[in-house]
């Protein structure tokens, strides 16, 4: 339910509200948005004359129900859209973000020149795995402290603000020491006290859809997050498995447009899990351009061909730089800044 203030209403009538959700174990999530404030009653049960119980306090315009599963991600509670402030870079409400950088952070110098590399080309943040979820346990799994470390000394060198994988409730103090912005992976959608563990940190979470994931669980698992009492994620499509075996997975960009519509927060996409082909991040990096998506992050490596994890999906620095002014140009044309 939603409880829509009057334009004049005071603090005090906020706190009445707040006050008396309290008194039925229900939270009170409070939005001030530019044309309206409200507040967002969320909880187990919701007695059915709270509604119009609510309706006589004063500095009460009205309710609403809230139609969704979801609720505090859903455009109904907030019409306008979300702009996420990732150590100063803004994510949302008309923007493209572009997020670059390896799978995995390898070396000192593999991160220190695709972080030159990318920023000089335009990016807007820096991408890169410490702690890597694999499909095999033999293959790499990251250089756990010391990439959070090199991602770090990324930053100090380009500026670029760092996003980084955390994969364990326990791990995401230490992950949120060193990052900007937690990555939670498309295989821990759906690990919820993680989603829980990040959401108390208040920093910008990127959460990737799974696999397999529902757009409606892909938004009940941000509502995880938001539930916390932090607003700052930012979602990602990432590709999901189909019967299509030609791609390493199907890029949904319906998924794109259908939570542009459902939800206020920003909406990014990666084409290169979306695709795992190099040569098909440019087309689809445009393509969730033009279909609503407030940026992209994308797979670069400086030598694809010798990448510790998804070299085949990575583009080369020059690939990259060729398709920045892209991206500019198809932001362009919809009317959205780059
Ligand atoms: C990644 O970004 O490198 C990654 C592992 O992504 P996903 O969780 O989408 O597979
Ligand atoms: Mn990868």
């Amino acid at each position: 339910m939603i409880v829509i203030m009057q334009t004049g209403s005071t603090r005090a009538d906020i706190d009445a509200v707040l006050e008396r959700l309290k008194e039925y174990d229900l939270q009170g999530h409070l939005t001030v948005g530019a044309e309206r404030t409200v507040v967002a009653v969320v909880g187990a049960t919701i007695p059915p004359t709270l509604r119009e119980e609510m309706e006589h306090f004063r500095g009460v315009k009205g309710t609403v129900r809230i139609t969704q599963p979801y609720k505090l991600v859903s455009r109904e509670v907030r019409p306008e859209d979300t702009i996420v402030d990732v150590r100063g870079v803004k994510v949302g409400g008309g923007s493209v973000a572009v997020i670059a950088g390896p799978c995995s952070v390898e070396s000192e110098e593999q991160i220190i020149e695709t972080a030159r590399v990318v920023r000089e080309a335009g990016a807007t943040m820096l991408r890169g795995g410490a702690f890597k979820p694999r499909s095999s346990p033999y293959t790499f799994r990251g250089l756990g402290e010391l990439g959070l470390k090199l991602l770090a000394q990324a930053r100090e060198e380009t500026g670029l603000p760092i996003v980084t994988e955390v994969m364990t409730p326990g791990d995401v103090d230490l992950v949120a020491r060193y990052a900007d912005m937690l990555q939670i992976g498309a295989r821990n959608m759906q690990n919820y006290q993680l989603l829980e563990e990040v959401g108390r940190t208040g920093m910008p979470v990127l959460l990737k859809r799974g696999l397999s994931a529902t757009i409606e669980e892909w938004l009940l698992s941000a509502e995880y997050v938001i539930a916390q009492g932090n607003p700052n994620v930012i979602l990602c499509e990432r590709g999901i498995r189909t019967f299509e075996t030609a791609t390493r997975n199907t890029m949904d960009l319906n998924a794109v447009a259908v939570a542009k519509r459902r939800t206020h927060l920003p909406v990014i996409a990666d084409p290169s899990h979306g695709t795992g082909k190099w040569y098909l991040v440019e087309p689809l990096a445009l393509a969730s351009i033009a279909a609503g998506a407030d940026g992209v992050i994308l797979e670069v490596h400086p030598d694809p061909d010798r990448a510790k994890s998804d070299g085949g999906q990575s583009l080369n620095p020059e690939n990259f730089a060729a398709l920045m002014p892209k991206i500019a140009a198809v932001a362009g044309a919809i009317g959205r800044g780059r």
